[in-house]
């Protein structure tokens, strides 16, 4: 019989939070490309100062099918990027996909690349990285990437969808809370149990 052995605990550090975008960070407006109409929510503002007075990364990562489907144009995308940033920013890194459902690309969430890329970006583990969404795609993403999400729902997010998360958070603050956040005040090192 093989020694017992007490399975170790893995754990990471949180190194980086990635955001989506729409219907997170901001007001969904669908496919969007007007740089005026870009309203953050209540708590993306203070979300992300707290993120950056404890050290951690920040990032977005957001499906813009609208470019595929050619409601949207890379530059439109780059100007809402940009006034977000201006709004709540600086955000660190922006990672977003520009095809469409059909298109089988690696990035369209739920699949792992915009993550992937951002934690690269970033230089940190996708294990030490959590997802903030509003959809299943979201946590899709986070999981098939390695990292953590939450799930901030919004009126338009499926039950099954908030059934499934991992964790559910009302608001982005929250969201920070169950990932074991210290507020801004701190900047002690943290650790999280690990998925
Ligand atoms: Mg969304
Ligand atoms: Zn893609």
């Amino acid at each position: 019989m093989p020694p017992a052995r007490a399975a170790p605990r893995r754990c990471a550090r949180l190194a980086a939070v990635l955001f989506d975008r729409d219907g997170t960070l901001v007001h969904d407006v669908p496919y969007n490309g007007d740089p005026d109409r870009v309203a953050p929510v209540d708590t993306a503002r203070p979300a992300l100062d707290r993120l950056r007075a404890a050290g951690i990364a920040t990032g977005v990562v957001s499906n813009q099918s609208g470019i595929a489907r050619g409601l949207l144009t890379a530059a439109q995308v780059d100007a809402v990027n940009a006034r977000l940033d201006e709004l709540v920013g600086p955000i660190g890194v922006w990672a977003w996909c520009p095809h469409g459902p059909d298109d089988g690309c690696s990035c369209r969430k739920p699949a792992p690349g915009l993550v992937l890329d951002a934690a690269r970006r970033l230089g940190v583990s996708p294990d030490e990285v959590a997802v903030i969404g509003d959809i299943g795609a979201d946590v899709g993403a986070a999981a098939a990437a390695g990292a953590r999400s939450v799930l901030v729902p919004t009126a338009v997010t499926r039950q099954a969808e908030i059934d499934a998360a991992p964790l559910v958070a009302r608001d982005l603050l929250h969201a920070l809370d169950l990932l074991g956040l210290p507020d801004g005040s701190s900047s002690a090192p943290l650790r999280l149990p690990h998925p």
